[in-house]
């Protein structure tokens, strides 16, 4: 953890301030001071913090140099020093800062008032108030046969059980913490655990509660990393405590002495916060398991240059290299759970020798294999059956081929009631961005959603109709695309996605199809409870009744006819066209000009540009045909609902626009890095631009005296102002987009998506205001599922909470078997993952 004292050191006259805050967490401490007059011998300046110890002992104090980052051009000069060094053992306040010189103690400055910079410190831990929402999936489950649902189980097993591995990935410490974790809750249960903690361990209440979070985050994330951003997760309680804590608990599935043990070997790595440690990364940028410790941007490279040469990819790999004298070896090893009999020869390469070897994740690769022989009994058709042998043979054996075959059988099992995909899929996390975090997940179609999209499907035509553009710019018939709405029952790894396209396997992308998967249920979860800034309170209420109703909604308009509508002019070699030659371009008038070459698809010619906006134009059609209320009422919202609805659709897109986009936007190379955040917020900046007051945004001062935002949608515009300009703006996306007119496109798309810094929305400037009210992300609690005696599935929820999160794992692993795999897994590498 990386605090940031700011102190002020003023001239002598003026007075000194006790500071106010304690620190509870240490290692890394980094403050920076200000000081005046400017000192000569500021280069041999030295802070020293006194340390006391929470009975307010002092013990000692702490001394560093402040050598660096001095920067003598501001009015204000500031100095930031840092130590990694401070005792880890007590909980330390700081009771005052002197500066030293190399003449002794500066008494010309004395310390006036020392702050926290709570941001510095919320970066790693989890904040006390962390969301905790439910991930329902209780109607799609009850929708199922007794065979799915046991198809269901098995799967589900596989997924966590392999969701293991993840720990694994993430960093050498964490399956430990997961062992010791899990262990302790599951044996003394939550409630048990809490008394010793509060009882014997002195626990204050919210030193028990930031413990709940950090085992919260730890499993939800799979490691003490962030799936979502990277940065390290520490415990926001002091180390003393939790100490306490594995020395008074009881232990199941360790001897005290043996969860001892295991305790010193992590504890470090739970709390410290080196520059290395703060974040993922390869070498000294930061940590990964992908690689060993001593590997660098030079072996990835290597590496890659050997599996290229070889034709073999990276996804089920991770690499080891070991340096002996002037000696350098590699090991590339894949996971499976067939471990290699004798030591597979070695290539030599560059200088080097290179071991192909298998046997990564062992244990657990036998587990997942093991349910999905299990799960293949209950499959619904041969397809499903062929795909799951194919997975076992992968997983078994390490075979990257059979995991693309079973992936190819996968896109042709269409319109699954259960959908399931489980491997090393994706590859955010390697430093490289070549191997890949093993993930599986099982969802169900939500029959009761789905039954309103095929009515809507059987509307389609007329509803194509309410679109602003001609109808020689619409397919000749419509498409159904392979869309269902599945809710997620079981989903592992380090976080879940609202949506996923897969498999990733560029050549089977490319000649035989994916599969879209949108996970219906993730959203309206991550809605609930959600802290609702910059609109007024009874918006707010509209949100919190309405959104998830008329998110429903824009899905399925979204989906069905924003995906599914609009044709593509097409020019073929021999001159033909798929329009008539006198068809003219609605904004101009004029003959059409441009149309699909020969060769040319949408992706070749928008390229970059295509993924944001094409969801633009999808949302921009669930914003105007929502407000048509008789189709409303497929969707159940009768007369008197609708105008809620459509107030509650259009303000929803509006305030996603303003305070959930623009965190995806890197204003250091000013591009987006979500095409849903940029096209929301390009939709934004549409709707303002119509003016007439329909949508507004002020700066304001919040109620914390902060600088806050104000924003505003005049619902009796909606109908009028609104629907002319998403009308406006939906044709002239249809039209660049079916006559191939990128430049067009991207002119004005580039307009609406800059972030600019100054005239009446100065967004960039906003960013931070809209970055100051974020709202931690939600940790999804995931129901069980049990085999009872009479071998039927039932399903079970737990309570929205952190306690009721933990629970759902301490049920999850049953059996106490899974830590040895875990340790010894954690053993077997332990080498490859020291510092030195
Ligand atoms: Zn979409």
């Amino acid at each position: 953890m990386s605090l940031k004292l700011f102190g002020t050191v003023f001239r002598r006259s003026s007075s000194y301030t006790s500071p106010v805050f304690q620190l509870t967490l240490r290692r890394s401490i980094s403050f920076s001071a200000v000081k005046r007059p400017l000192s000569r011998s500021l280069s041999r300046l030295e802070l020293a913090v006194p340390v006391c110890n929470s009975s307010g002992k002092s013990t000692g104090e702490f001394i560093r140099p402040i050598s660096s980052r001095f920067q003598s051009n501001q009015p204000t000069p500031t100095v930031t020093a840092q130590t990694s060094s401070i005792p880890i053992s007590e909980s330390i306040q700081p009771t005052r800062v002197t500066v030293r010189t190399a003449a002794g103690v500066d008494n010309s400055t004395s310390v006036s008032k020392i702050k926290m910079d709570p941001k510095a410190l919320s970066h790693y831990i989890l904040p006390l108030e962390q969301p905790v929402v439910n991930l329902d999936c209780t109607e799609a489950f009850n929708g199922l046969t007794d065979q799915e649902k046991l198809y269901t189980y098995y799967l589900s097993k596989a997924c966590w059980v392999g969701g293991l591995a993840v720990d694994i990935q993430t960093s050498p410490e964490s399956p430990g913490i997961f062992c010791l974790l899990h262990d302790l809750f599951k044996t003394n249960g939550v409630e048990g655990l809490k008394a010793v903690a509060v009882g014997d361990c002195e626990f204050t209440e919210d030193e028990w509660k930031a413990l709940l979070v950090y085992a919260g985050g730890f499993l939800f994330n799979s490691g003490n990393y962030k799936g979502f951003g990277d940065t390290k997760i520490i415990p926001g309680l002091p180390l003393n405590k939790l100490e306490s804590l594995v020395i008074k608990a009881k232990f199941s599935g360790h001897t005290p002495e043996g969860a001892l043990k295991l305790w010193n070997d992590v504890k470090d790595k739970v709390y410290s916060l080196s520059e290395r440690e703060k974040q993922l990364g390869l070498g000294e940028k930061g940590i990964s398991t992908y690689f060993s410790y001593n590997c660098t941007q030079d072996d990835a490279e290597l590496i890659n240059r050997f599996m290229k040469k070889q034709g073999i990819e990276g996804w089920m790999t991770r690499c080891f290299k070991t340096v002996d004298g002037e000696k350098i070896s590699y090991e590339i090893r894949t996971a499976s759970a067939e471990e290699d009999v004798k030591q597979p020869e070695a290539h030599a390469f560059e200088g080097c020798e290179i071991r192909l070897t298998r046997g990564d994740y062992a244990p657990l690769m036998k587990r997942v294999s093991e349910y999905l022989v299990k799960a293949k009994e209950y499959a619904s058709n041969e397809t499903e059956q062929k795909m799951l042998e194919s997975y076992v043979e992968s997983f078994t054996k390490g075979s990257l081929d059979a995991h693309k075959e079973g992936s190819r059988y996968w896109i042709k099992d269409k319109g699954p009631i259960v959908e399931t995909y489980i491997g090393f899929i994706e590859n955010y996390r390697d430093p490289s961005g070549v191997r890949a975090e093993f993930e599986g997940f099982v969802s169900v179609v939500n029959r009761p959603l789905s039954a309103k999209f095929a009515i809507l499907v059987e509307k389609a035509e007329d509803l194509l109709k309410l679109l602003p553009w001609p109808q020689e710019f619409e397919k000749d018939e419509f498409l159904r695309p392979d869309f269902t709405s599945l809710d997620v029952l079981t989903f592992s790894g380090s976080g879940i996605p609202a949506g996923i396209n897969i498999p990733n396997y560029d050549e089977i992308r490319q000649s035989e199809g994916f599969k879209n998967v949108s996970l219906g249920n993730v959203i309206p979860a991550s809605y609930k409870d959600a802290v609702i800034p910059f609109v007024n309170d009874r918006d707010k209420d509209i949100l919190n009744t309405h959104r998830i109703e008329a998110f429903e909604v824009q899905v399925a308009y979204h989906e069905l006819l924003g995906h599914g509508s609009g044709k593509l002019l097409k020019k073929n070699s021999d001159g033909t066209t798929n329009y008539p030659s006198d068809l003219k371009n609605p904004l101009t008038n004029d003959l059409i000009e441009s149309a699909y070459e020969d060769g040319e698809n949408y992706d070749s010619v928008f390229t970059t540009l295509g993924s944001a906006y094409e969801e633009c134009r999808a949302e921009a059609v669930g914003l105007l045909l929502c407000l048509d209320k008789n189709a409303l009422k497929i969707f159940g919202i009768e007369e008197d609902k609708a105008d809620t609805i459509i107030y509650a659709n259009w303000l929803s897109m509006i305030f996603t626009g303003v305070a959930r986009t623009l965190e995806m936007y890197q204003p250091k190379t000013e591009s987006w890095m979500q095409s849903h955040s940029q096209a929301r917020f390009v939709i934004l900046q549409v709707l303002i631009e119509a003016g007439e007051g329909l949508v507004t945004v002020v700066e304001k001062t919040g109620s914390d005296g902060k600088p806050d935002l104000e924003l505003t949608l005049n619902q009796s515009k909606i109908d009028t102002v609104g629907r002319k300009a998403i009308s406006d703006f939906l044709l002239k996306l249809q039209v660049y987009k079916s006559t191939a007119d990128i430049k067009s496109a991207r002119s004005m798309f580039d307009k609406y998506s800059a972030v600019n810094n100054d005239g009446q929305y100065p967004w960039a400037k906003w960013r931070d205001i809209v970055l100051d009210k974020k709202q931690p992300r939600k940790i999804f609690v995931q129901p069980n599922l049990s085999l009872n005696g009479s071998g039927s599935v039932q399903l079970k929820s737990y309570d929205s909470s952190p306690e009721g999160f933990i629970q759902s794992w301490i049920e999850r692993f049953q059996d106490l078997s899974i830590y040895e795999d875990l340790e010894s897994l954690r053993l077997k590498d332990r080498s490859h993952f020291t510092d030195a």
